[in-house]
């Protein structure tokens, strides 16, 4: 995580906060993970280590990719993926791809955004090419990219980058919630109790360390598997391949993350790097 090493320590008593679920890195995947969470009735606390939340998903180019048809979609990944990820995880994420879709449109309506949901052949000419296409988060009305986040480093102009207008959807959905967010606050190691289980992290804020109790679980959206040379030997096809922290290098210095959020994408990553747009 963030140059920390990922330690354990022992579970203590003298908790300094404590949240249902914890919730690490305020981009994409913990801003999703965060309100799924307490939709599903949990209590949850969202750290995030930079000033500014977004991470590497605010300077995204935005298009995610979906599927028609699981089936169709499933047979393309198992036949781009070549034998190297297991056939129930490539089955998931066919299966959550064809949901994609009505989940922007229940997430766009918080902020009376239009969505855009278009066909594209898959990246390779495999079985199942055709059943693919993206989604993206097309007009968020009122919405000013520049003014709103003038720290962002975009690839695109801005006015123009479907990334960003993701973020701001999402981040509508996190304030319409309530949740509680805490912004420069890196979370430098995950505490566990005499068995291993996980119970808590250690935070750091304004210089301090806290003791932040998990009641139910912690989740690392940390990002920055493209940061770690293990992974990138293990996992990549090609090499070299730039470091995807390059465009953030202005706001994120030492990269998005590191393993800790990494080992959440390593089964995934290694049919999506190529499925890329
Ligand atoms: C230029 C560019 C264009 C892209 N375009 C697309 C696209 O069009 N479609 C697509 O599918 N993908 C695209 N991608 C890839 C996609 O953006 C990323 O895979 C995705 O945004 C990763 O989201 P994340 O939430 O996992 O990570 P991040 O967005 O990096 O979020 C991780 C967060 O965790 C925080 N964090 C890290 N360590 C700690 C810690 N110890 N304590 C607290 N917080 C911590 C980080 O500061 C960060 O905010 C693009 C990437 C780039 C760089």
């Amino acid at each position: 995580m963030s140059g920390h090493t990922l330690a354990r320590t022992e579970a203590h008593e003298g908790w300094h906060a404590a949240a249902d679920v914890i919730v690490v890195g305020y981009g994409y995947t913990g801003a999703v993970a965060a309100m799924e969470a307490h939709d599903a009735g949990a209590e949850v606390l969202l750290i995030e280590k930079m000033p500014d939340p977004g991470g590497i998903s605010i300077t995204s180019g935005g298009n995610v990719r979906i599927v028609e048809d699981a089936e169709e979609g499933f047979r393309h990944l198992q036949a781009s993926s070549a034998g190297t990820t297991p056939d129930p995880v490539l089955r998931a994420l066919a299966a959550g791809m064809a949901e994609i879709s009505a989940y922007f449109a229940k997430l766009a309506r918080v902020s009376g955004a239009s969505i855009n949901r278009r066909q594209a052949d898959g990246n390779y000419p495999f079985p199942g090419t055709k059943t693919f296409g993206y989604v993206s988060i097309d007009q968020v009305p009122g919405f000013d990219a520049e003014r709103t986040y003038p720290f962002v480093s975009s690839y695109l102009p801005i006015h123009r980058a479907a990334g960003v207008r993701l973020f701001k959807v999402l981040q509508d959905n996190i304030s319409s919630r309530g949740l509680r967010v805490e912004l420069s606050t890196p979370a430098n190691r995950l505490i566990t109790g005499a068995h291993g289980e996980i119970c808590g992290v250690m935070a750091q804020y304004d210089g301090r360390m806290f003791a932040i109790k998990a009641r139910r679980a912690v989740v690392l959206a940390c990002g920055g598997f493209e940061a770690n040379p293990e992974m990138q030997r293990q996992y990549w096809q090609e090499k070299p391949v730039l470091n995807a922290a390059y465009m953030g290098r202005r706001r994120n210095p030492d990269g998005a993350g590191g393993r800790g959020g990494a080992l959440a994408h390593v089964a995934l990553s290694r049919s999506l790097r190529f499925q890329a747009p």
